[in-house]
């Protein structure tokens, strides 16, 4: 296939870095990423934490500044693509430009799941998905005194121990019944809930937001379904997000949670390929015969535009293989996780969860398969590579007494 020109839609963390390493791996042809945001790609996960707690400048936020596109030839073109034609290997910019493309990579994330409830739209209201909404709630939270936050997920949570941080009173609705659920064990979710509650985060379990009520068009309070009303100047949700697939299925291409590709990450047309955020692929590291996955972190993104920038360049055709891992930083407690847990039968804790530092390590069939570390980077790093390598290791041998993960790395590193 001869790609001269690649169009690369979205320019976040995973159109970025596609776009920078096409031109490492020797891409000599056009590169055009095209974004609606304004500025240089910037990273989000400081968005929510750091950023906010103004620990980290705003400069520092960006990949790489205006300059290093112009020396590696990428343009960057600020404008919403609001259609593919496949036909004619087109899209179409909002502002009516149309640019062809030899292969077209959708990169475009995912947005904010809004509430919808009465009074979403009131003033103090947030979502934190991108650099404008966190320079818009910044200074709402510097002058507020009572935050609610709606969903207790990563997001959520990293929110309500910066919000605690800054001296606000702090309640979380979470419907479900632990912190995290969908991603964590209970083990972890138990430390969590503990960690918040020493930082005087309230989360209310089995509860979610009926109304956000207002005076003179500023929030004040918020409604909960069981009636409860709580005082609030300042609302913030993270209820998940929707994936930007709305282009791709206009193009007539596979939608289910996300953009549908096969292992190599393409989808159904060899023209087009789908990245980070936006895609739903099969992962090697799912439990066998599960459904694709889409993967909402930083190491997704990243390793995908890797994988895929070397078959676009002619360097290496290979299926996207890498472990998953992520983190969150909440108060004092960093959480990592690397694998994937579905369908995990068995778990060993090691630590000591009470003092918030533990690994929870979980076993799929006998195999370890993924491993939640909170404040153990070192189990961390060892997961990572225990898990990749498929180290035969039991939870039999976990358990024993003594056992170390970092240890039981170093014993079974194959010999250089
Ligand atoms: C607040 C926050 C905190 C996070 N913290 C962590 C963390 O601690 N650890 C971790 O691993 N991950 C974290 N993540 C997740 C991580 O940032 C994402 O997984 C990553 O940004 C995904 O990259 P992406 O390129 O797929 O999507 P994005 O970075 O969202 O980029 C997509 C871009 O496409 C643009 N776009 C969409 N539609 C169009 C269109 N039609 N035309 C033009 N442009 C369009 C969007 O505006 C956006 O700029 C966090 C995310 C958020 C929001």
């Amino acid at each position: 296939m001869n790609i001269d020109t690649i169009v690369i839609a979205g320019a976040g963390q995973a159109g970025y870095q596609c776009a920078a390493s096409l031109r490492q791996e020797g891409h000599a042809g056009r590169i055009v990423m095209i974004g609606d945001e304004p500025g240089v790609p910037y990273q989000r996960p400081p968005l929510s934490k750091a950023y906010l707690l103004g620990k980290v400048e705003l400069a520092s936020l960006a990949f790489r500044q205006a300059e290093f596109y112009e020396q590696q030839r990428i343009e960057r073109l600020r404008d919403r693509i609001e259609a593919i034609d496949r036909a004619a290997r087109t899209v179409t910019l909002a502002g009516g430009t149309v640019i062809g493309y030899d292969h077209l990579v959708l990169a475009l994330g995912a947005r904010n799941r809004v509430p919808q409830v009465p009074g979403i739209g009131l003033d103090g209201v947030f979502g934190i998905r991108t650099l404008a909404d966190a320079d818009a709630l910044s200074p709402r939270l510097a002058e507020a005194r009572h935050a609610v936050v709606i969903g207790a997920g990563f997001i959520g949570l990293e929110f309500a121990a910066v919000a605690a941080a800054k001296g606000l009173a702090v309640d979380v609705l979470e419907l479900g019944t632990r912190p995290m659920a969908r991603a964590v064990s209970e083990t972890t979710s138990a430390l969590f809930d503990a960690a918040h509650r020493s930082w005087g985060v309230q989360i209310r379990y089995g509860e979610s937001l009926s109304a956000v009520i207002g005076e003179q068009g500023r929030v004040v309070a918020v409604q909960t379904a069981s009636g409860v009303q709580l005082p609030a100047d300042l609302v913030v949700y993270g209820i998940g997000v929707i994936p930007n697939a709305e282009l791709a299925e206009g193009a007539g291409l596979a939608v289910r949670n996300g953009v549908v590709v096969d292992e190599r990450l393409s989808t159904a047309d060899p023209h087009i390929s789908a990245i980070g955020d936006l895609a739903s692929f099969p992962s090697p590291w799912s439990a066998p015969g599960a459904a694709p996955v889409r993967l909402e972190s930083v190491q997704n993104a990243v390793d995908q535009a890797k994988t895929l920038a070397a078959r676009l360049s002619g360097k290496a055709d290979q299926p996207y293989a890498a472990l998953p891992w992520f983190w969150t930083d909440q108060g004092s407690v960093k959480l990592q996780i690397a694998g994937l847990s579905d369908g995990v039968d068995q778990r060993v804790v090691l630590g000591d969860v009470e003092a918030r530092q533990a690994s929870v390590l979980c076993f799929r069939q006998g195999r370890l398969v993924a491993v939640e570390s909170s404040n153990r980077p070192a189990d961390h790093m060892a997961a990572r590579k225990l898990i990749a390598r498929a180290t035969p290791l039991t939870p039999e041998d976990a358990q024993v007494e003594g056992f170390d993960l970092k240890a039981c790395e170093a014993a079974t590193r194959p010999a250089a």
